[in-house]
């Protein structure tokens, strides 16, 4: 009896100090992301990984400080970066995140803090050796240069192993169309050739987390967006990635067509 007790300690002593053991059942996902509402554009998806048991631990290297406030509350600055903060909690809980990290770094500004920022992810990727990584495409979907910096940063960080998010021609071409048909004129800037997407995701069983999560950012989106984004995900339910790494094209798979 002395001794099973002996080898179960001696077993607990080595998960303690071998992080490779510690993370054995490690299933976390970080998804690397510029600003608050980023998730908006992978919003189905990540509900889909959290239905499948995983944790998915959202980061955002700016609170939004430079963007315009839309809810006629009037804030700017460090105001405005709190209430994003805030409005992003809300969104996580309503996707069932883990509670967003807040890097802070000055939004529209990713550019000038490269070496900060690595080591930022260089530590959070020690501490929750994650599973799988998401960002953005190298182009950022809309274009901005944060989106961008965020997706080359993650990039060399997590050695490519990194699933992106993305918008296809035939997918942005639609969103303008229906932003059209409600007086809205909107144009996805950066899509990829719909031959570029490595996967698609149908996310059709959490269209109304998607809706739901997209209201809480009431800075950023106002109510006659957020219709336009009602009708377009209810056609089209698909979410679209970019992989380039075969073995984490497996590992997406062995989770997402759960
Ligand atoms: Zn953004």
């Amino acid at each position: 009896m002395k001794s099973i007790v002996l080898i179960c300690l001696s077993f607990l002593l080595i998960a303690c100090i071998n992080p490779e053991v510690k993370h054995k059942h490690n299933k976390s996902v970080l998804v690397v992301m510029a600003h608050p509402d980023d998730e908006t554009w992978v919003s189905g998806t990540l509900a889909k990984l959290i239905d499948v048991g995983l944790t998915i631990v959202p980061i955002y290297i700016t609170s939004g400080d430079r963007g315009t406030d839309r809810s006629g509350k009037g804030l700017s600055a460090s105001f405005l970066a709190q209430e994003r903060e805030i409005e992003a909690l809300n969104a996580a809980k309503i996707l069932g995140l883990s509670s967003p990290i807040f890097l802070r770094f000055p939004d529209g500004k990713v550019k000038s803090h490269v070496t900060a920022v690595s080591s930022k992810l260089e530590l959070l990727k020690s501490q929750y050796n994650p599973l799988m990584t998401l960002t953005f495409d190298p182009l950022g979907i809309t274009g901005n240069k944060d989106h961008q910096v965020a997706s080359n940063i993650t990039s060399k960080v997590f050695d490519n192993k990194v699933i992106y998010f993305s918008i296809s021609e035939t997918r942005a071409n639609k969103f303008t169309e229906y932003a059209k048909n409600n007086g809205i004129d909107f144009k996805i800037k950066y899509p990829i050739s719909d031959d570029a997407v490595i996967r698609k995701v149908d996310t059709a069983d959490f269209s109304k987390h998607r809706v739901e999560t997209m209201k809480q950012h009431k800075t950023q989106f106002v109510p006659q967006f957020i219709a336009v984004f009602s009708k377009f995900i209810e056609k089209q339910t698909q979410e679209e990635f970019v992989i380039t790494d075969n073995e984490t094209v497996k590992l997406f798979d062995k989770y997402i067509s759960k």
